[in-house]
């Protein structure tokens, strides 16, 4: 199906196709939309709306300019000298070469750091589909139920976003139900929608911790203030060699979260997901063994290596 038919007027939203289950449904319809691909094959650039979009100026800058990957992003796609942030920082900045009215490339270096997770993922998908065409071809998945390999072919273009509950605003407050009920005052959690910034501050948590604690370190990396008290990870809690530094206010911090109850958190988090918006990377694949034969689930990994780098770039003929 040519994407482009889904287009209507004010941008890429769609008609009532989709109807998302799951934890997407939360998001109201109005909030669903495809972003096609307008290639221009001589150059090789594209033409993507970000679902978010960065403030610049007073001005929100919504569409991006991308150019193909060449060799030099190879070697920084592939390079273990630098985290995953700073990677995807430098080859942003590389492959946009426009945002909204912005063509200035010290510019656009300054303001990829300061966009949105979510219009950070929607670039690097643009990127991919810009290099290597719409298609996955010859993805490996496992059938969860008999542990069976196959293929799938996941098609890009057909990949859902949500957009945010408000473009322009990056601060929020959301009030802890179970915690303000115990403290018989309402209890305020003020955070920062999750950007490349804070997600570089993610990466070197992740480096040194993996996957302990991650749903702890991913409610203080969007932390403003709790309770009225301001509490917030920044690169000050981290050492030139990017170690965690063990202060005061980052423990504070940490037992803060760590404390509250998984009610809350669990509250908070759908918050957070409403709020930012969201890419449904999850798609279907058949078991091909005979006795499973099962439909399942799995999800398009964009930060995992084989994104950039497909198998097969062409349907596989036979
Ligand atoms: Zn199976």
């Amino acid at each position: 199906m040519d994407p482009q038919t889904d287009v209507v007027e004010e941008g890429f939203q769609i008609d009532g196709a989709i109807v998302p289950t799951g934890p997407m449904a939360m998001f109201p319809q109005e909030r669903h939309y495809r972003i096609p691909r307008v290639v221009d094959p001589k150059s090789s650039v594209g033409i993507f709306e970000l679902p978010g979009g960065i403030l610049h100026e007073g001005q929100l800058l919504r569409e991006m300019h991308i150019t193909e990957l060449d060799g030099e992003d190879e070697d920084v796609l592939v390079s273990d000298a630098s985290l995953y942030a700073l990677r995807m920082n430098a080859v942003l900045a590389r492959k946009i070469v426009r945002l909204g009215h912005v063509e200035d490339p010290a510019t656009i270096g300054r303001l990829v750091p300061l966009m949105r997770v979510l219009d950070r993922g929607t670039a690097l998908i643009a990127i991919r589909r810009v290099t290597h065409g719409d298609v996955i071809y010859g993805l490996e998945v496992e059938c969860p139920h008999c542990g069976q390999k196959t293929t799938a072919s996941p098609d890009l273009s057909s990949v859902t976003y949500f957009r945010p509950a408000d473009c322009e605003r990056l601060e929020w407050e959301y009030m802890l139900p179970k915690a303000s009920r115990k403290a018989g005052h309402d209890v305020v959690v003020k955070w920062h929608v999750y950007d490349g910034e804070r997600e570089l501050l993610m990466s070197k948590v992740g480096k040194q911790i993996g996957d302990k604690d991650m749903l702890t370190w991913r409610i203080m990396g969007r932390m403003m203030e709790y309770d009225g008290k301001p509490m917030e990870l920044t690169g000050e809690h981290f050492g030139k060699d990017g170690r965690i530094v063990q202060n005061k206010g980052l423990v504070e911090l940490y037992r803060t979260v760590k404390l509250m109850s998984q009610a809350d958190r669990n509250s908070l988090r759908n918050e957070f997901r409403r709020v930012e918006g969201d890419i449904d990377l999850e798609v279907g694949a058949k078991c091909p063994n005979p006795i499973c034969g099962r439909e399942f689930p799995f999800s398009i990994d964009i930060t995992d290596r084989s994104f950039f780098f497909p198998v097969e770039t062409t349907p596989q003929s036979g």
